[in-house]
């Protein structure tokens, strides 16, 4: 007998998501990632949970709906991670016609069920706060929903849950080698340095832009597909407006660009879409999507964004089924599942293409797929929160209103990142502490060392990168000199609790205040 029912190899969004699916189906999973959990695209979205007002255009209508659909879910799943957003989209009178425009959001509307997200408004921007920021010219606009995700903390939460669920998270841990042998699949691994050898009944190729990497190399298998590795960069600058609604914008090339609230006082702009060759490990903007990026929000605001104002940029590859279209931006972002079952041979799913915003759906159909070679319960992800998620939809400000009642000496803002962070879960890291003092060394201004140990503890955090550019997005704030002393204390194993931190957890529970989770001992 096997090891492991299922083995699946990358912590992305997709690898995490099947995870969670399958151990929540009573499988034995083992999920395998190189490096850290979410360091590959999984961090490197847009961020929007959103049907995609664009892929309209070329009749992606079941892909659409799926994802309109699956807002709602989201938000429901993870109402601390995710956020409803308001898009406003400019009328260009050079660009799409208003008619076409109002057609679009019609069908956006209605496609997918819409419970909790306001529906379409036309705006004019001459009289509108959202109209203040933009040129003269911009008069009309039409204001639709989407909504906005964490989508790093998004993949950490689906492992921990995974992982509370029986599945084993194996980070820093890269697949080799693996091979059909006697109706299983044998596994070389490996883990930070030393080799080893496991075995499961199925396997699941989700390493994102490594996918087609892992198949010829390491399962040393002939494709059966062709992908595309398409590159988008965002670039982070100052706060360009102070309401809380994004923008849209139309570019002359067919594109459609977002410029988004980021991280309280900052504004995120992307994306762009080019054919990727390089070194996966470490896509970067180039200078001239900086340019682009800069020159395309510059259209539209008044003040024109220049690349001496950005703070920061990333950039993350695309893996697309590749159904032939001739530019990258018309690649379908539909996810193609492909089985490899033959009687008698352990299967291979291959997970080729996929959103953030579908990865739920994406492990539902990949069960469904595997479901002729196990035993396996019912779906069941569509109303099971992720952890710390078990409270209502529009909970946050009452649960920040709650945090700031238990734990005076937090701000406003950092009280909020919390709730947005931890959820329910928040009395897991701050107990009974009365000072911020007690909660140990602080890092920066609001990261503390109570935080760092329970992000080491709970959800394989083993790096300051881990802390600050996945677990947080506190990295756009802490200083070098704070980062090089997290480091210090993550290596120096200074996060192991001290006795009378765990006293005082296991004594005061403050579960009673509607936080739900039990204090750590
Ligand atoms: C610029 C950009 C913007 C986007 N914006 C959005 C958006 O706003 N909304 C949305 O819904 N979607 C968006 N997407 C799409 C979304 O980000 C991706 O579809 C998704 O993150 C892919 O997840 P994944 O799990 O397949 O891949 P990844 O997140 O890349 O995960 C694959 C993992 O496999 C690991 N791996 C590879 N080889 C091995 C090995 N041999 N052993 C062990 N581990 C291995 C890698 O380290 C990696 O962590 C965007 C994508 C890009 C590029």
């Amino acid at each position: 007998m096997a090891d492991y029912d299922l083995a699946i190899i990358g912590g992305g969004i997709n690898g995490a998501g099947i995870a969670r699916d399958a151990a929540g189906r009573g499988l034995s999973v083992l999920l395998v990632e190189q490096n850290d959990l979410a360091s590959g695209t999984s961090s490197k979205s847009t961020k929007l949970i959103h049907g995609g007002l664009r892929y309209l255009e070329v009749y992606a209508f079941r892909l659409v709906r799926e994802a309109l659909i699956e807002r709602e879910v989201l938000i429901r799943m993870a109402p601390h991670l995710t956020q409803p957003l308001r898009f406003v989209l400019p009328h260009h009178s050079g660009l799409r016609p208003a008619w076409m425009l109002r057609l679009g959001l019609f069908l956006y509307d209605h496609l997918g069920g819409r419970h909790i997200l306001p529906g379409t408004q036309v705006l004019d921007l001459t009289h509108h706060v959202v109209g203040e920021p933009l040129k003269r010219a911009f008069r009309q606009g039409f204001v639709y929903s989407d909504a906005w995700v964490d989508d790093a903390r998004l993949v950490v939460l689906n492992a921990v849950d995974a992982a509370e669920r029986g599945a084993v998270i194996r980070t820093r841990t890269k697949l080799t080698r693996a091979d059909r042998e006697g109706g299983d699949w044998q596994l070389v691994l490996n883990a930070r340095g030393k080799r080893e050898t496991v075995t499961a009944s199925a396997l699941v190729n989700a390493a994102g832009a490594w996918t087609p990497e892992v198949t010829e190399h390491l399962l040393r298998l002939k494709p059966r597909a062709h992908v595309r590795l398409v590159k988008g960069s965002h670039i982070v600058v100052r706060r360009l407006f102070e309401h809380d609604h994004a923008y849209i914008f139309q570019n002359a090339d067919g594109r459609v660009i977002f410029a988004i609230p980021y991280e309280r006082d900052l504004t995120l702009i992307g994306t762009t879409d080019e054919d990727f060759i390089g070194d996966l490990a470490a896509p970067t903007a180039s200078a001239a999507e900086i340019t682009y990026l800069c020159g395309a929000a510059s259209v539209y605001f008044r003040n024109p964004v220049t690349p001496d104002q950005v703070v920061h940029a990333y950039a993350g590859v695309r893996q697309l089924y590749d159904d032939g279209a001739r530019r990258a931006k018309d690649l379908t972002r539909e996810y193609v599942l492909d089985l490899e079952a033959r009687a008698g041979q352990a299967p291979l799913l291959t997970v080729y293409g996929g959103k953030i915003t579908t990865y739920r759906r994406l492990a539902e159909v990949a069960l469904k797929r595997l479901a002729p070679s196990f035993k396996l319960g019912a779906p069941w992800t569509a109303e099971a929160p992720l952890p710390g998620g078990d409270f209502p939809h529009d909970g946050v400000e009452a649960l920040t209103a709650r945090a700031r009642g238990l734990w005076p000496f937090l701000t406003e803002p950092n009280a909020r990142r919390l709730v947005r962070a931890y959820g329910t879960r928040l009395d897991r890291i701050l107990g009974t502490a009365r000072r911020m003092d007690e909660l140990g060394e602080r890092f920066g201004d609001e990261l503390t060392a109570a935080e760092v140990r329970y992000l080491m503890r709970h959800e394989f955090a083993e790096t300051a990168d881990d802390v600050l550019w996945r677990r947080s997005k506190l990295g756009l704030r802490v200083g070098a000199e704070a980062e090089a002393a997290l480091t210090r204390f993550m290596e120096n194993g200074d996060w192991c609790p001290e006795p009378e931190v765990r006293t005082q957890r296991a004594a005061g529970s403050v579960a009673n205040f509607g936080f739900k989770g039990a204090p750590e001992s």
